[in-house]
C-alpha cells in the first residue's frame, strides 16, 4: 500500500479529461471572448464541473495571441501578437498553464496543437542600433550613452548610460517589488498620479534632453507619458534573464486550450452586442452570429474582452460612474507589427555583424527589428518582424498596406546599407530578397492594443474595472497587475472565477508524490492509464489500473488506484494508450479547495503494464 500526498493541501478533489460529472451546484456560464482570459476562465470552470459556452467574435480563438503563417513550411511564420515569455515569478501563471496543458499531451491533444517551449533570445551580439543617424551596438542597448550617439545633453550626463540613469530613477522601486510585490507596489502607487516623464523632471531633476534620450533608446515615443507604476513594471519584466517562446508558433497555446475545452463549447463568429440581467437573476447574452441573431441565458456571465470592446456593447446595464469611467478611459497603447518573409535569413549571414535572434533598435519608423529565435541557422527563406508601440505604432495606421510595406523595406535597407551576405558575397538588397509581408495594426482591432495605464489610472480605474456586477464578472489582461502579458490575462481569469465560485487553485499541474511502505518517494508526477475508466468506475470510485512512467531510478510499476469518493472528469477523453512511457496520465486532484479526497494506491506485482 502506498499513500499519495499532495504537495499543496489546497489542491484536492479529482477531475480529469473527458466527461463532466456535474456537481449539484453546477452553473451554466456564458463567457464573452475567446482570448487567453476567456479560455482560461472556461477551462477552470469546466474542471470544477460547471457548464460553459464561449462566444468569440472572430473565426479563431487566441485574440492577441496570433501567429501568422506565411506557408505551412517550418518556421515560415511571425508572431503578430504575443511572442515571448519571460520566466519570472511574476509570469508564473503562463508557465503553470503551459505545464498544465502539457499533462494532456500524448493522450488527447493532436500533435499540431501541442505546446513546446523553446528558448527566446531577447538580445544577440549582432543586434544593431541606428539612432540619431549614428550606427552602433544594439546588443548592449542599455549601455548606450548620449555621447555615443551624439545626443546633446547638459554637461555631466554625456557619459551616463541609459541603464545607469534608469537604475538611479527606479532601481529602488524594482528592488522593493522583487522583495515583496505587495509592499513594493503600495510604495509605487504613491507616484501613480505622476507621469513617468514628470517624475523624472520633478523628483529626479533630469533635464528634458536626458529624458528624451532614455525614452528613445529604451522605449517608444511618448511612453514616458504613462504612469510611474506602469513604466516600473515594464522595466521589471524586461529585466528577466530567461525567455521562451512556443515552437511552431504561439497559436499553439490557444489551439490546445480550445481542444481541451471542447470546440463544441465555443461559438465562433459570434459578436456579442447585448448583455442584460433578467428579473429572476439570470443573465442574457445577445450576439450576431454567422447564422443570424443568437440569444442565450446563463446563470452567470464573464466578459473577457478589452474595455474598448466592452464599451461598444451599448445594450447592457449602466453600472456605477466609477465603473463606466474605467470602461471608457482605461488607456491602451497602440501596437504595430509587420512580418517580412525573405528568400534567405540574410541577417544571420551579413558581415560584420551577423544576428541570431534578439532585436535591433532604431529611431526610424520601424523602431525595432525582431529576429526570429526559431529556425536559427536554417537555409532557405526566413521571416523577421518590425515592431512599434505607442505613437510610433499609431502612425502606421493611416498608411495603406502597400505604403506600409514600402516604408518598412526602406527602413530595413537603411539598416543594412552596404552590408554583404557572407555566403554569396553579394550586397544585401532587401527589395530583391523580399517574398511577402503581412501585418497587424492592433489599434484597428477590437482590443486597440495593450493596456498601459495613464497617470492616476491604477488608483482610480483598476479596482472599479475588476469589480463584478451582480452575476456579471470581468476578465482580461487589463484587469491584472501584469497586464500587457499573457500571464495577466490568466491572472484576471483566475480572479474572476474565484470571485464567482469561491477560491480555487489556478490551472497548474498538481505534483503527486508517491511513497512506498517505507515512506520513500519513488515516483513524482505522472501516471499512465492503461485502460480508460468506465462511466461506472468514475461514478463509484472503483479501482483504476494505472502504470507508473518509470525513469532511471524508478522502476515502472503498476498500481491499483482506489479513490474514496467518486471522481469526475472534464474536457477530452482518456488515453486508450497502453504505452507506459512519458505519456502523461491526465488525472488531476483539484477542485474543492477545502478537503482532500483520499485514495489508496496498491502496488501490483510485476514491472510495467
Ligand atoms: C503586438 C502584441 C505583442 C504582445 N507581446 C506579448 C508577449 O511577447 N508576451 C506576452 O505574454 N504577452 C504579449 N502580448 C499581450 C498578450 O497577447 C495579451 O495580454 C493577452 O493575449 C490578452 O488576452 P485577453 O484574453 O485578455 O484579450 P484578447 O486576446 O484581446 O481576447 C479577447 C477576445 O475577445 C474577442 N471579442 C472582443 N469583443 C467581442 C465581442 N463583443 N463578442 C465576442 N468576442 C469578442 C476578441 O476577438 C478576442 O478574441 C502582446 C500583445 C500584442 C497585441
Amino acid at each position: 500500500m502506498v499513500t499519495v500526498l499532495h504537495s499543496r493541501a489546497s489542491l484536492t478533489c479529482a477531475t480529469v479529461s473527458g466527461r463532466i460529472r456535474v456537481p449539484s451546484n453546477s452553473l451554466n456560464v456564458g463567457i464573452v471572448g475567446g482570448g487567453i482570459a476567456g479560455l482560461y476562465a472556461a477551462l477552470l470552470l469546466q474542471i470544477h464541473g460547471h457548464r460553459v459556452r464561449v462566444f468569440e467574435g472572430t473565426d479563431r480563438v487566441g485574440g492577441r495571441v496570433y501567429t501568422h503563417y506565411f506557408t505551412q513550411e517550418q518556421d515560415q511564420y511571425f508572431e503578430a501578437g504575443a511572442m515571448r515569455l519571460p520566466q519570472s515569478d511574476f509570469q508564473q501563471y503562463t508557465f503553470d498553464l503551459i505545464n498544465w496543458v502539457k499533462q494532456f499531451e500524448g493522450l488527447t491533444i493532436p500533435s499540431d496543437r501541442r505546446v513546446e517551449l523553446i528558448e527566446y533570445r531577447l538580445s544577440d551580439p549582432g543586434n544593431r542600433l541606428f539612432i540619431n543617424g549614428v550606427k552602433g551596438d544594439g546588443a548592449s542597448i542599455m549601455s548606450t550613452t548620449p555621447a555615443s550617439i551624439q545626443w546633446n545633453v547638459p554637461t555631466g550626463y554625456e557619459n551616463k548610460s541609459a541603464k545607469d540613469l534608469l537604475g538611479e530613477a527606479i532601481g529602488d522601486f524594482i528592488e522593493a517589488l522583487q522583495q515583496d510585490f505587495e509592499t513594493g507596489f503600495e510604495a509605487l502607487l504613491k507616484f501613480d498620479n505622476y507621469s513617468f516623464r514628470y517624475y523624472l523632471v520633478d523628483v529626479m531633476g533630469w533635464p528634458t534632453e536626458v529624458i528624451d534620450f532614455v525614452e528613445t533608446v529604451t522605449s517608444q515615443t511618448n511612453q514616458f507619458a504613462l504612469s510611474v507604476p506602469e513604466m516600473v513594471m515594464q522595466n521589471i519584466d524586461f529585466a528577466t534573464e530567461k525567455w521562451f517562446t512556443i515552437k511552431y508558433g504561439m497559436n499553439r497555446l490557444p489551439a490546445a486550450l480550445s481542444w481541451l475545452l471542447g470546440e463544441d463549447n465555443i461559438t465562433y463568429g459570434a459578436r456579442v452586442t447585448g448583455v442584460q440581467n433578467t428579473d429572476d437573476g439570470e443573465v442574457t447574452i445577445t450576439a450576431i452570429g454567422n447564422n443570424g441573431r443568437i440569444d442565450a441565458t446563463f446563470d452567470k456571465v464573464i466578459l473577457a474582452i478589452p474595455p474598448a470592446a466592452l464599451k461598444m456593447i451599448a445594450d447592457r446595464p449602466r453600472w456605477g460612474t466609477d465603473k463606466e469611467l474605467a470602461i471608457r478611459s482605461i488607456h491602451f497603447e497602440a501596437l504595430y507589427k509587420m512580418g517580412l518573409r525573405f528568400k534567405t535569413r540574410f541577417w544571420e549571414r551579413v558581415e560584420p555583424n551577423p544576428t541570431s535572434g534578439g532585436q535591433s533598435t532604431t529611431d526610424l519608423p520601424i523602431r525595432w527589428i525582431v529576429y526570429p529565435s526559431n529556425g536559427i541557422g536554417e537555409d532557405g527563406p526566413g521571416v523577421l518582424l518590425v515592431y512599434a508601440w505607442m505613437t510610433d505604432a499609431t502612425t502606421w495606421l493611416p498608411l495603406s498596406p502597400a505604403e506600409r510595406r514600402s516604408l518598412a523595406l526602406f527602413c530595413l535597407s537603411q539598416m543594412y546599407d552596404g552590408e554583404v551576405d557572407s555566403l554569396t558575397g553579394v550586397p544585401v538588397d532587401v527589395y530583391d530578397l523580399l517574398i511577402g509581408t503581412a501585418d497587424a495594426v492592433w489599434s484597428a482591432r477590437t482590443s486597440t492594443g495593450d493596456a498601459m495605464f495613464l497617470p492616476g489610472q491604477w488608483l482610480t480605474r483598476f479596482e472599479p474595472a475588476r469589480r463584478s456586477e451582480g452575476n456579471i464578472f470581468f476578465a482580461g489582461e487589463h484587469l491584472s497587475y501584469h497586464h500587457t502579458w499573457i500571464a495577466g490575462a490568466c491572472e484576471s481569469a483566475h480572479n474572476a472565477v474565484c470571485d464567482m465560485i469561491g477560491d480555487v487553485p489556478p490551472l497548474r499541474p498538481i505534483p503527486f508524490f508517491f511513497r512506498d511502505h517505507d515512506q520513500q518517494p519513488f515516483e513524482h508526477g505522472r501516471l499512465s492509464a492503461t485502460v480508460p475508466p468506465t462511466e461506472e468506475e468514475l461514478d463509484h470510485g472503483a479501482p483504476l489500473l494505472l502504470g507508473s512512467r518509470g525513469d532511471d531510478v524508478t522502476p515502472k510499476v503498476s498500481y491499483q488506484f482506489t479513490p474514496h469518493e467518486p471522481l469526475f472528469k472534464s474536457g477530452r477523453g482518456w488515453s486508450q494508450s497502453n504505452q507506459n512511457s512519458a505519456a502523461a496520465f491526465p488525472l488531476h486532484m483539484g477542485g474543492d479547495s477545502h478537503r482532500t479526497i483520499g485514495c489508496e494506491f496498491t502496488t501490483l506485482a510485476g514491472p510495467a503494464i
